[in-house]
């Protein structure tokens, strides 16, 4: 018999699927690093994982302990499916503009969710960082990861993407796109391209409203930089230790508009019901591919972190995209 003893398992191994459609007029070869083939239908499983069983191991979570957690959702997700694989519970922050779908998922998996307000500082006691921390400090025997911070987080990509992106590109991959929220996917799988062919260029694809990318060119973390804004998931108003900015060679900002009108093409015309994120990411490696003539030798690998059902309600609704002015 061939079987998983639990479904956190089937973690990792994710397919690269070559876009066809949507990459008319580039000439390099575009691979899409498709994570929504992970069970918790996000490449958040890897490093949720990954920050479970090193906080064993570091005794910073012991048995029938509570693991608490600031969550856009999708690491919320991969934490829950390994909580219950452990005998853990799990309590969940997420700021008020997190897609429904996502806190539903949550509550599914017998997850707790605190709702938290998104227009409020990150120091402000009501801020979805500042509730986890605080029931942390409250709960006995409770476990804070702080995806932000945690470097397990760089370490699971490093470990477990990057690799299998670099075997399944035999080497070949040139550039690597992803967006960048706690930063550590991207941290993770450039180290590890990086230290296979230094030549390879990786690229972040950040929001406006975020500060990473003035950060990257400047050096200054300018609050003017910040504002809301609606694709979930990526750029931050903080500056998370696992983004590292020495190896991130550039960044591209793209609008929440361009990102969803890209996310229902990647479905329509590739057949890749996925998340908003994922259109920020195929955005911003066409712009990027086109601006720097990218040539038939290169190879772009962009990572699509999550899936489409999760945004339903959203960009892939035409009543809603229209009342954004996203639709005509
Ligand atoms: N897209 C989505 C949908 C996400 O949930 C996340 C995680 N915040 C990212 C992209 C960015 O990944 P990372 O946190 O590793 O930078």
């Amino acid at each position: 018999m061939t079987y998983l003893n639990h479904i956190s398992e089937a973690i990792g191994n994710t397919p690269l699927v070559k876009l066809n459609n949507v990459t008319a007029g580039v000439k390099a070869t575009i691979l899409a690093k498709v994570e929504y083939f992970n069970p918790g239908n996000s490449v958040k499983d890897r490093m949720a994982v990954k920050m479970i069983e090193d906080a064993e191991k570091a005794g910073l979570l012991k048995p029938g302990g509570t693991i608490i957690e600031g969550t856009s959702g999708n690491t919320g997700m991969g934490l829950a499916l390994a909580a219950i694989a452990k005998g853990y519970k799990c309590i969940f922050t997420l700021s008020d503009k997190q897609s429904k779908e996502k806190m539903d998922i949550l509550r599914a998996v017998g997850a707790e969710v605190r709702v938290c307000p998104t227009n409020v500082a990150p120091d402000h006691p009501d801020s979805y960082y500042s509730v986890a921390k605080r029931l942390n400090a409250e709960i006995p025997n409770s476990f804070y990861p702080n995806q932000y911070d945690n470097l397990s987080n760089t370490a699971a990509h490093y470990e477990g993407t990057g690799p299998e992106i670099w075997n399944q590109t035999d080497g070949k991959i040139t550039h690597f796109v992803t967006g960048v929220g706690t930063g550590g996917t991207i941290s993770g799988i450039a180290k590890f391209l990086k230290e296979q062919n230094a030549d390879v260029k990786s690229i972040g694809i950040d929001t406006y409203g975020s500060v990473f990318k003035k950060y990257k060119e400047t050096g200054i973390f300018d609050e003017n930089e910040i504002y809301a804004y609606a694709t979930e998931g990526i750029g931050e108003d903080i500056l998370p230790k696992n983004v590292d900015f020495d190896l991130i060679d550039t960044f591209i900002k793209v609008t929440d508009k361009d990102a969803a009108l890209m996310t229902r093409r990647l479905a329509k015309e590739e057949g890749l019901f996925v998340g908003w994120s994922c259109g920020s990411a195929v955005h911003g490696a066409l712009e990027y591919a086109r601006e720097n003539n990218l040539t038939e030798d290169d190879v772009l690998v962009v990572l699509l972190p999550d899936h489409g059902t999760r945004y339903l309600a959203k960009i892939y609704n035409d009543e809603w995209m229209k009342a954004q002015g996203y639709l005509d």
